[in-house]
């Protein structure tokens, strides 16, 4: 029988990777395509859709419907468009589907997935930052499998193979630096956009390359694994990692580190969860320790890049923090993507809104629903709206 699989977020920079996967291994043949999402990219869903007889085609982007039909017309293939159609489409059983719509626009469709996925890849990070105890909760209770698509947390989970999650020390997260890992903070004042999307290892969609130069991701990241591997902020450390060769690493009790090191593809993180429990060949290079011949680490600035510091803070007020943390951040994202704020606004718009919301948010929990992480949500993005720089 052939594995039933979804993905959310197929046109993306993840989904067009995990469709390159199931191609490569064996495409229809093998899977039973159930459903694609996409937003404003139809002909590539159209054409993604095509390519693996998929059941149903979504765009998040309801104007977009008539031209995704149009595109599909006489495939037999579904079109449908909006909010509820991604909702609905992330209620079909699936053996295995893919989180990677970008931002807390996935969250919705992640937790319905989480009900009725048998394994959840999960790329989303923002899901788990925006109500990482109800995303277990629903897991724990539907008995679905969640694998971390994000390099770093794919790597610990391969990590967590040598010793137990009570024996771990420290979680040490490696992080590239980004495109200016290097720049004063005068030159970062007035970073562009095409500069701060310019990553030095990743091919990445634009929003998280412009989170990798900020270290949002990494701030993003750090609340991700304390959400996934139940340790506590004093627990986890960034480093970083300039060759992005390490994905990141365990050091258990006895101070033995186990680290996982590949290619900086994300094919190889995918193909991890698509493929798990076993281990086929992947599409990704080999590496070849003679030509790297040395790995490189540093300790970060948090003065040129408070977002680790956020990061930490969100984690001390705990509660719906993280999902003000992220509301903020893609305003802060959307506004410098626009032009209407310069790069290092970013992280101070940020702070602002967590501060100012901090006492709310610490007594609210995810566990309450969606519509109360949402509303908290909407609240900081419009705050975030509008935040002046001084
Ligand atoms: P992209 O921007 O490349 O793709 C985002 C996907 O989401 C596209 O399919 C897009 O559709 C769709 N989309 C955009 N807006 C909406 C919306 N409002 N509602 C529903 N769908 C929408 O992002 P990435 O692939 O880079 O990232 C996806 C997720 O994976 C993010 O959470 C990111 O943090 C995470 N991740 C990404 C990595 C990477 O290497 N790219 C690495 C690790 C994690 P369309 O393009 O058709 O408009």
């Amino acid at each position: 029988m052939r594995r039933t699989v979804s993905i959310f977020g197929s046109t993306g920079s993840i989904g067009r990777n995990t469709v390159d996967l199931l191609l490569r291994q064996g495409g229809a043949d093998v899977y039973d395509v159930k459903v694609l999402t996409g937003a404003r990219n139809i002909k590539l869903l159209a054409e993604q859709a095509i390519l693996l007889d998929a059941e149903i085609a979504v765009t998040a982007a309801s104007s977009l419907l008539d031209a995704l039909v149009k595109a599909l017309d006489g495939t037999g293939i579904i079109a449908t468009a909006g909010g509820d159609a991604l909702r609905d489409a992330a209620k079909i059983k699936v053996d295995w589907a893919m989180s990677a719509i970008v931002g807390s626009a996935g969250l919705a469709p992640t937790i319905e997935m989480a009900k009725h996925a048998g394994i959840l890849a999960l790329a989303n990070k923002e899901s788990l930052v925006c109500a990482g105890e109800l995303i277990k909760a629903t897991c724990a209770k539907s008995g679905c499998t969640l694998l971390p698509v994000d390099s770093e947390h794919c790597a610990i989970y391969q990590a967590l193979a040598g010793g137990e999650n009570r024996d771990i020390s420290r979680i040490i997260l490696t992080a590239s630096g980004g495109p200016f890992r290097n720049w004063t903070s005068d030159q970062m004042a007035d970073a562009t956009l095409e500069q701060a999307m310019a990553h030095p290892n990743w091919d990445m969609g634009q929003r998280i390359s412009i989170d990798s130069a900020t270290m949002f991701n990494k701030a993003l990241e750090v609340i991700e694994a304390h959400q996934l591997f139940d340790v506590s902020a004093d627990q986890i450390e960034v480093i970083v990692h300039p060759q992005s060769i390490i994905h990141s690493m365990i050091e258990y009790n006895d101070y033995s580190v186990i680290a996982q090191m590949a290619a900086p593809d994300m094919r190889g993180a995918i193909g991890f969860a698509l493929n798990w429990p076993e281990r086929p060949p992947l599409p990704v290079k080999q590496l070849d320790f003679a030509t790297i011949s040395q790995l490189d680490f540093a300790t970060p600035d948090e003065t040129r890049f408070p977002a680790l510091r956020l990061a930490r803070r969100v984690l001390e007020i705990g509660g719906l923090a993280g999902a003000v943390f992220n509301a903020a951040k893609e305003s802060a994202l959307d506004r410098f993507i626009s032009a209407d704020i310069g790069f290092l606004d970013m992280a101070q718009l940020v702070e602002t809104v967590l501060e100012s919301l901090h006492v709310k948010a610490g007594r609210s929990s995810s566990l309450e629903g969606l519509e109360t992480v949402m509303a908290i949500d909407k609240e900081a993005r419009e705050m975030g709206q509008q935040w002046m720089p001084e």
